[in-house]
């Protein structure tokens, strides 16, 4: 095999954009992590022989399909959905269904990506993949939703499989969505395998899925503190987001002795200066998957706590922030305005929140900073145990299932240290991430030749 010619990050990144034009999101994700892979493969002719970071950066494939559904006036309705398999070197393809306007290829192809670099630092045999639609399921009723996700995984079947590719849940999609889509799988196929995870508990699901991301987070985030000789206790968490991730995170930041002072959602944030406590969060969870209503009306709800429309909530003084709602939600403004107000550790629950001006001033700052392939793997790690539980027919109990989400925490966090520790002692978790979560992928890809 001929010695490959060398490019330079430039000349890469150049063919990437040329190759995805107008995929800014894709091309966003491919740089953050080229630019710590291309310092690590410098002198590793190997990887550059068998151009792995070109491969890992095309997917697999990319299926595309229209979904056509009734509404409850009697309209035709057309969707676009996908599934983007972007690399399934180390497993079948896995990762999340996300329905949302604001659904695109190159939101999909972004979260393919990251998340075969996610699923790879978990530990577990899984490769990336990402699907959805542009589906909005605000607003709908439940028949209209059951309709939509019958119509999606009709198409959708024909492209998962227990060893194939098993979707998962995101934003827009939770246990209403699943179960719809696991229904109509069944009904069509007349099988009854583990081809979806987040499934309900009375039909394969696992324990602690629903928990998993946001808790994940914030076991990521006390491992970062420990590292510094800190702790969560008596400390100030900020967090955007209401949903599954969101929540999960802010409960787990009052088991380990937090504060939260803030949650959001697409129309702005509530700021509650004597804390979000349980019984304030199961109201706002209530609010947010029962009753499908805006956060706004927790400031009516509780006098003290104010809603601010249109806003973001990293002005808000803070020890901690998690960002747990959607990509490019904190950027380099933003970013340094946490910093200023004293901030010491970043936690991201969402996929790729911070844009590469936040990554920056974040590094700079040396303070914590956990991207979030590392510290939001935990909800695909419990779907990997998920899987592991269908295909032995059976299920773990809670406490095991806690005990294997920690461990797991901590195993990418010691990962990350692996290629992340600076010579003063911090650890720069972004490259810490890209590099051990690449080197495993690039490694099986290298075992089968050219393919
Ligand atoms: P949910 O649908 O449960 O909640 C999403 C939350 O984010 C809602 O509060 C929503 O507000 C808000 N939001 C969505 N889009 C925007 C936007 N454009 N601007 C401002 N707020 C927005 O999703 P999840 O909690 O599951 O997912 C949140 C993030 O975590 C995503 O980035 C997802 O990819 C990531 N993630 C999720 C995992 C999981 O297991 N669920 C696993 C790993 C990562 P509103 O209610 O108004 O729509």
């Amino acid at each position: 095999m001929a010695v490959a010619d060398h490019v330079d990050i430039e000349q890469f990144m150049a063919g990437v954009e040329k190759r995805n034009p107008h995929q800014t999101e894709f091309i966003q994700a491919v740089r953050e992590a080229a630019e710590d892979i291309f310092d690590y493969i410098e002198d590793k002719e190997i990887y550059h022989r068998y151009q792995i970071l070109r491969r890992i950066a095309e997917p697999d494939r990319v299926i595309s399909f229209r979904v056509c559904w009734e509404d409850d006036n009697g309209n035709i309705r057309v969707q676009r959905g996908w599934r983007v398999q972007n690399n399934n070197s180390i497993g079948p393809y896995k990762g999340g269904l996300r329905f949302h306007p604001s659904v695109t290829e190159s939101v999909l192809k972004f979260l393919a990506f990251e998340q075969t670099f996610k699923n790879s630092l978990t530990g577990l045999p899984m490769g990336g993949g990402k699907g959805g639609s542009n589906f909005n399921p605000k607003g709908k009723s439940d028949n209209e939703v059951m309709r939509f996700c019958q119509s999606f995984m009709t198409e959708l079947y024909r492209h998962v499989g227990a060893d194939i590719d098993v979707p998962a849940g995101d934003i827009g999609v939770g246990a209403r969505e699943i179960g719809y889509m696991f229904g109509q799988y069944k009904r069509i196929t007349n099988r009854f395998t583990g081809i979806l995870t987040g499934k309900g508990l009375e039909f394969g699901g696992s324990l602690v899925r629903t928990e998993a991301t946001g808790y994940g987070a914030v076991y990521f985030l006390q491992n970062m503190l420990n590292h510094r000789g800190d702790s969560i206790e008596g400390k100030s968490a900020i967090i955007s987001g209401s949903g599954n991730v969101a929540t999960h995170a802010a409960e787990k930041i009052l088991h380990l002795g937090g504060k939260v002072l803030t949650l959001s959602d697409s129309k702005g944030y509530i700021h509650d200066p004597a804390g979000i406590d349980q019984e304030k969060l199961n109201w706002i969870k209530h609010l947010k998957t029962v009753k499908r209503a805006p956060i706004s009306e927790y400031a009516d709800k509780y006098p003290g706590a104010t809603f601010h429309a249109g806003e973001r909530p990293w002005s808000v003084i803070c020890d901690l922030a998690l960002p747990c709602a959607t990509q490019n939600e904190l950027n380099g403004e933003e970013a340094a305005v946490l910093i200023k107000n004293g901030c010491i550790a970043v936690s991201e629950g969402a996929n790729m929140p911070t844009d590469l001006d936040g990554i920056r001033v974040f590094k700079d700052a040396g303070i914590c900073y956990a991207p979030g392939k590392a510290s939001n793997a935990g909800g695909v790690a419990v779907s990997g145990l998920e899987m592991s539980q269908n295909s032995a027919r059976l299920s773990w109990t809670e406490e095991e299932l806690q005990d294997q989400l920690k461990d797991i925490m901590q195993g990418i966090h010691d990962r990350c240290l692996e290629y992340g520790l600076k010579d003063d002692g911090t650890v720069d978790y972004v490259k810490g991430a890209n590099i051990a979560g690449f080197v495993k992928v690039a490694d099986a890809m290298i075992a089968f030749g050219v393919c």
